[in-house]
C-alpha cells in the first residue's frame, strides 16, 4: 500500500504582510479578497470575543500572514496622526506593507500622513490604487505615481479585478521567509510577552533586562530588530520581540485599546513562545482569555505567568485556582509560573516554562510511532458509526512542527468531538507540553 504524501516543511517563518491605509479604502474588503472564502471557518471559544485581525493566507504556494488594520472607528479629531500612528505600529512589526489608496477620491492629507511614515520605515511597500471597478479609472490609479512610492497596482477589491497582478507583484516584494528567520539556527529563541494593560509587562521586562545589563548585543549573528531586545533569563539569552511596544506607554487616546490588541497580535505572530501576563491578584478577564486564545490561534508555544503573587494571599489563591479551573482549563497544557515582577520571586524560572513549551511546540513524532499509536486507539476507541457507515483513520502523518500539526487520512468525516479525543490521547502518550496541537482530517471522498 503506497503512503499518501505530505510535503515536510520545514518551520519556516512566514513573512507578516500589514494592510494600512486611511479608513473606507478598502483594506478589509481587500484582505477578504486575498482570503476567498478559507477563513469563513473559525472555531469560536465559548465567552470569547473574536476581533481577529492578522490571517494566514496563500498564492501561488507561498504563504504569508496578513495583517488587517481596517476595522477600526476613529473619531475625526486628529486623525492624520492618529492613521499614521496606527500604520507605524502595523509597519514596525511586518516585513511587507501594503499601502491602500481609493483612486476615486485621490489623495488626501491622510493618505499623505501615512507615506511619510512609509518613506521612514525601509520596509518593502506595494502601492494599491482601490477602487478602479472599470478600465475607465486607470487615470485615477496612474495619478497615484506622485506619491513617489514606485508603481501603483489598480485593483477592485470588491469584483476581483486586478487582484492577481497585485499579489504577484506582493510576492516579488517579499523577503523569502519572515524577519523572525533572520536568526540564527541555535540563536537565542523568539519570545514575546503579552497580556493586558497593567499586568506587569513593562516591570517584568524591567526587571528582565536590569538583571542583565551587560548582555549580548553581541550574541553571534544575530541582528535585533529596532523594537527587539536580547535579555538573558536565567543565564540563557532570549530574544523579546515589541519590547518598544512595552516600554511607550500606549497613548490614552481614543483607539488605544485597539492599537494594543494590533501591536498583541503582531508580537504574537512574529513570537515563537508567548508568555501571557495574568494579574493573580485580580479576577481572570474576558481580555486575558482573548489573548490565551489569540497565541493558541496563532499556533505558538504558551507559558502562562501569574504576576503580582506578593499581592495574594491564602484566599485570593483558592478564589484563582477555581478561576484557572473554571476559565483557563483548555489551556490546562501551558506550564505556568507564579511570578512577583515586583520582587523578582521565580522570575528565573521563566526560562525552564519557555523552553518547556518550545520543546513541546517542536516535537516530532516519527510516522511508525504515529500509526502504532493510532492503530492502538481505534482499536479501543473506534470512532462512532454515522449512518450506516464507520469513518476509520487509514493513516496519519506529522505534516509540521512548531505547532505539532497532524494530517489524519480518513475515509469518512470525523466527528469533531472524535478528533478533541484523538488529541487528549496524542497529548497523554507524547507530552506536547506547552503547544497548541494542529490536527488536519483529509476525508476521503
Ligand atoms: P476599510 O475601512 O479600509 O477596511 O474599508 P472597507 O473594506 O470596509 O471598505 C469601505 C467601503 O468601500 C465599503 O463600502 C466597501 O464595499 C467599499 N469598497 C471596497 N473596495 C471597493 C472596490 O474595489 N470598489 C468599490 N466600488 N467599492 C469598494
Ligand atoms: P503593564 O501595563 O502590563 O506594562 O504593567 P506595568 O508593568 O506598568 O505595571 C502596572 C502596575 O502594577 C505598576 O504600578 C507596577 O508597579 C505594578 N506591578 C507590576 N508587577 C507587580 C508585582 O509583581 N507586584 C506588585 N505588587 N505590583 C506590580
Amino acid at each position: 500500500m503506497s503512503e499518501p504524501t505530505v510535503p515536510e516543511s520545514a518551520l519556516v517563518a512566514r513573512p507578516v504582510v500589514a494592510v494600512v491605509g486611511r479608513p473606507n479604502v478598502g483594506k478589509s474588503t481587500l484582505v477578504n479578497r486575498v482570503l476567498g472564502r478559507r477563513e469563513a471557518v473559525v472555531q469560536d471559544t465559548p465567552g470569547v470575543t473574536r476581533d481577529r485581525v492578522s490571517y494566514d493566507a496563500e498564492w501561488s504556494g507561498r504563504e504569508f500572514v496578513l495583517v488587517d488594520t481596517g476595522g477600526w472607528a476613529s473619531d475625526a479629531t486628529g486623525m492624520a496622526a492618529q492613521i499614521a500612528e496606527q500604520a507605524e505600529i502595523a509597519i514596525q512589526l511586518a516585513d511587507a506593507v501594503i499601502f491602500v489608496v481609493d483612486a476615486t477620491v485621490g489623495v488626501t492629507d491622510e493618505d499623505e500622513a501615512v507615506v511619510q511614515v512609509l518613506r521612514r520605515s525601509r520596509k518593502p511597500v506595494l502601492l494599491v490604487a482601490n477602487k478602479v471597478d472599470d478600465p475607465r479609472r486607470e487615470a485615477d490609479a496612474a495619478a497615484m505615481w506622485r506619491l513617489g512610492l514606485g508603481e501603483p497596482y489598480s485593483v477592485s477589491a470588491l469584483h476581483g479585478r486586478g487582484s492577481g497582478d497585485m499579489l504577484d507583484a506582493l510576492l516579488a516584494k517579499l523577503p523569502e521567509e519572515g524577519s523572525a528567520e533572520a536568526d540564527e539556527p541555535g540563536g537565542p529563541r523568539r519570545v514575546a510577552i503579552v497580556g493586558k494593560p497593567n499586568v506587569g509587562k513593562s516591570s517584568l521586562l524591567n526587571k528582565l533586562a536590569g538583571q542583565t545589563r551587560s548582555v549580548v548585543s553581541d550574541v553571534s549573528g544575530t541582528t535585533v530588530d529596532p523594537v527587539d531586545e536580547l535579555v538573558e533569563i536565567g543565564g540563557v539569552p532570549y530574544r523579546l520581540i515589541d519590547t518598544a511596544g512595552i516600554r511607550k506607554r500606549v497613548k490614552e487616546a481614543s483607539g488605544s485599546e485597539y492599537y494594543a490588541w494590533l501591536r498583541t497580535q503582531a508580537a504574537i505572530e512574529r513570537a515563537e513562545c508567548c508568555v501571557v501576563v495574568v494579574d493573580a491578584s485580580e479576577p481572570v478577564s474576558e481580555q486575558d482569555l482573548k489573548i490565551l486564545s489569540g497565541v493558541e490561534e496563532a499556533g505558538k508555544a504558551l507559558v502562562i505567568a501569574y504576576n503580582k503573587w506578593d499581592l495574594t494571599d491564602e484566599e485570593r489563591r483558592r478564589y484563582l485556582t477555581r478561576e484557572i479551573e473554571r476559565d483557563l482549563g483548555v489551556w490546562a497544557w501551558a506550564p505556568h509560573v507564579n511570578i512577583s515582577a515586583l520582587t523578582g520571586r521565580n522570575v528565573d524560572k521563566l526560562a525552564k516554562a519557555i523552553d518547556a513549551a518550545l520543546e513541546g511546540w517542536e516535537t516530532r513524532v516519527s510516522t511508525g510511532q504515529l500509526n502504532s499509536f493510532l492503530g492502538r486507539v481505534v482499536a479501543s476507541h473506534p470512532h462512532p458509526v454515522r449512518g450506516g457507515k464507520q469513518p476509520r483513520i487509514l493513516f496519519g502523518t506529522q505534516a509540521h512542527v512548531g505547532p505539532p500539526t497532524f494530517a489524519l487520512f480518513t475515509s469518512g468525516q470525523m466527528d469533531a468531538q472524535y478528533v478533541r479525543f484523538i488529541e487528549r490521547r496524542l497529548r497523554e502518550e507524547f507530552g506536547f507540553i506547552g503547544t497548541p496541537v494542529h490536527i488536519e482530517v483529509r476525508a476521503r471522498a
